[in-house]
């Protein structure tokens, strides 16, 4: 694998990789960041652990060049990693250099790679064909109709549920990895879960995680937010969840409506 970094002018203040850091679905997981230079999301939801999003887009474009990340990568703890995330400062399928990226990160470290994202940009076949190297895709689905979609998500113009779902079964029909489901639940989205319950049917994943928000909402955009940053680090402000009980119900009701396997927050 060839270093770039002696042609590269690479950021040392700003590194694209983070972590690991502890998550409850996968344990130890190494975040790679290929948006970094602000928050940068198709979606704005109301729950974003990066705040309020800085960049509301969904333009495909290089964002962190393949071989920032490969430096990054190259200086990180990646060894200590049980699996390498593409998270980060926003919505991983807007880097047109995702599937480069995904390539370099498997030939060097090989560990399984996952990518997480709002399946916005699934209807797009560049995006599917990018996301072929990764060992997991994880789709956010929050909501059940388009109102629920603008309540919790708040997409960019042109972005409709209908697509969303679509998108993703584009992808369940042209990929051979892992595909999760991740539904975010709050107070507010609870009247959502008996319809959601049709459209996992519909897609029928490999798995679907119940979560619930457990970081609370940063009043402005920090880099730190990428990580498991905690209520002191910066002004927050705290998220209504749901309790366990309810989760206890959210999770019943998918089981006995999907038989899909279902992973809760509150039982990791
Ligand atoms: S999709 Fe993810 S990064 Fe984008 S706004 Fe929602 S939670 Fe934040």
């Amino acid at each position: 694998m060839t270093i770039q970094s002696d042609i590269l002018e690479v950021n040392e203040e700003k590194t694209s990789v983070y972590g690991p850091v502890h998550s409850w679905r996968v344990g130890s997981s190494l975040g790679i960041d290929l948006l970094l230079e602000t928050s940068t999301c198709s979606f704005n939801c109301i729950y974003c652990q990066l705040g309020d999003i800085q960049l509301k887009t969904a333009e495909r474009k290089v964002y962190v060049p393949t071989a920032q990340v490969e430096h990054d990568l190259r200086r990180s703890r990646w060894e200590e990693a049980d699996i390498i995330t593409l998270s980060g400062s926003g919505e991983p399928t807007l880097a047109l250099n995702l599937a480069e990226a995904i390539h370099m990160i498997k030939e060097y470290t090989h560990k399984p790679v996952m990518v997480l994202t709002n399946a916005t940009l699934l209807h797009d076949p560049a995006v599917i064909r990018d996301l072929q190297e990764a060992d997991v895709v994880a789709c956010k689905l929050d909501a059940s109709t388009e109102a629920g979609l603008k309540q919790m998500n708040r997409p960019v113009a042109g972005v409709t549920l209908e697509k969303i779902i679509s998108g993703i079964k584009n992808l369940k029909a042209n990929y051979s990895g892992k595909l999760a489901l991740q539904c975010m639940f709050m107070p507010t989205n609870l009247k959502e879960v008996e319809l959601l319950a049709d459209i996992i049917n519909n897609i029928q994943p490999d798995e679907v995680q119940l979560n619930t928000p457990k970081r609370p909402y940063p009043l402005e955009w920090h880099l730190d937010s990428r990580g498991n940053h905690g209520e002191k680090a910066y002004p927050t402000r705290e998220l209504r969840v749901v309790s366990p009980p309810q989760a206890d119900e959210i999770e019943d009701l998918l089981r006995e409506k999907t038989r899909v396997p279902i992973l809760s927050i509150y039982k990791k």
